[in-house]
């Protein structure tokens, strides 16, 4: 039974904080904080360049993406860390679709995060071959996974509304209609359990900064699958992602295996803060974040619909549907949501009308469930979003 006291010891909470926003940026791990300063001082500051083989540097995209595939239930050297999420998105979606040439429709749902569908626009324009973006209702996906389908490209949790698509049934309906498949786990990665080896998944990609607290802007992942692993074509062939970077060969080979997914350069300093955020995870069971991730997501919903009912849920009600979040729609989302992270009780809002709220088992218990659930009683039953200085929309919602 993983001992959630000891997780939440590990990570640094501000004082008067309820952070219900760990499923947009996870909060600081203190063991973050010691490797970056370890990482500055010691590796940078005394080693140099020489930091790139006495430090290890240039192997922690794959080391870090071995830990983050046991969290994945993929198989060591199956995942490399790297880029942005668009930036693999764009990868695996441009690896997928060269494995199925015959064919050229990219099927997502209108759930999808925008970045993922812009990027699929932009590789559609850049390769010119005919290719087709088609998007539908999350929930008319299964009905729409024809003969015609290339790469059926899809985030497994909804970013607004915290569905959850069912990966292995999906994957295995593509599979039988002569399609790839190419997974988002931005919201899923540390926030539930992943079985892509189950699940038999061709490409997967996600982000490092929400549910695993790899820090703004930590790199993201990729998992190819092993099959595919030597016939996959890197379309951004850097040369992190040839076969011998340091031979400078004037030809392009792609390295062995997910490596040819690297681009450039490691962001060596992320990567450290990464590594040592992903210690948090040693001694934790997914399956029991799951079970206590879906207690507290349910007893969320039951307080907010006996003492808030403007509020409408947005999220499906069946936990086991459902991501680690809970949303609710209300008109004046964006004011309400402000009016709360002024009394420390920080989610987020996502337009026209979405108040998210993460739930990370691992910082999160019972009790800030009920203060945060109280907070939102007093600004609705008191009207306090309604302030002129809450109605400003700020950059970064
Ligand atoms: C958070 C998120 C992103 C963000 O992409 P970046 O390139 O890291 O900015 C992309 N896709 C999904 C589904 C996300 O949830």
């Amino acid at each position: 039974m993983t001992d959630f006291h000891k997780t939440r010891a590990r990570f640094c909470i501000p004082d008067g904080v309820i952070y219900l926003d760990g499923n947009s940026l996870g909060p600081l791990p203190a063991a973050a904080e010691r490797r970056v300063a370890h990482t500055l001082t010691e590796e940078w500051g005394r080693q140099l360049i020489r930091g790139w083989n006495t430090a290890g540097w240039m192997v922690q995209p794959r080391a870090v993406g071995d830990r983050i595939a046991r969290l994945l239930g993929a198989p060591a050297g199956s995942v490399v860390v790297g880029d942005t999420l668009s930036i693999k998105v764009y990868q695996a979606l441009a690896a997928a679709l060269a494995l199925n040439p015959g064919r050229r429709v990219i099927l997502s749902d209108s759930g999808n995060f925008p970045t993922d569908l812009y990027m699929a626009e932009g590789l559609i324009e850049t390769l010119g071959q005919g290719h087709v973006l088609k998007v539908v209702e999350p929930d008319a996906i299964d009905a729409a996974i024809g003969d015609d389908v290339a790469v059926l490209m899809l985030t497994e949790v909804d970013y607004r509304t915290g569905r959850l698509h069912d990966m292995a049934a999906l994957t295995a309906k593509a599979h039988a209609a002569g399609a790839l498949t190419v997974w988002d786990l931005a919201h899923s990665a540390g926030a539930l359990p992943v079985d892509l080896a189950g699940a038999a998944a061709d490409f997967a990609v996600g982000c490092t900064y929400k549910y695993l607290n790899g820090g703004p802007g930590a790199p993201a992942f990729i998992y190819v699958a092993p099959g595919h692993a030597e016939t996959a074509r890197p379309a951004l062939s850097g040369w992190m992602g040839h076969a011998a970077p340091f031979a400078f060969d004037r030809a392009y080979r792609p390295g062995a295996g997910v490596e040819r997914m690297r681009v450039g350069t490691p962001p060596v300093i992320a990567l450290a803060a990464l590594d040592a955020a992903l210690d948090v995870w040693d001694g934790v069971d997914m399956a029991d974040v799951r079970r206590t991730s879906i207690a507290l997501c349910d007893l969320f919903i039951k307080l907010v619909e006996a003492q808030c009912p403007e509020l409408e849920l947005a999220s499906p009600r069946d936990g086991s549907r459902r991501g680690s979040q809970v949303s609710f729609h209300h008109p004046q989302g964006y004011a309400i949501m402000q009016a709360l992270i002024d009394r420390g009780v920080i989610g987020d809002f996502r337009a026209p009308d979405v108040l998210r709220f993460g739930v990370t088992p691992l910082y999160i218990g019972v009790d800030e469930v009920r203060r945060a659930v109280a907070v939102l009683k007093r600004v609705m039953d008191g009207r306090l979003w309604d302030r002129p200085e809450y109605h400003k929309k700020a950059m970064v919602t």
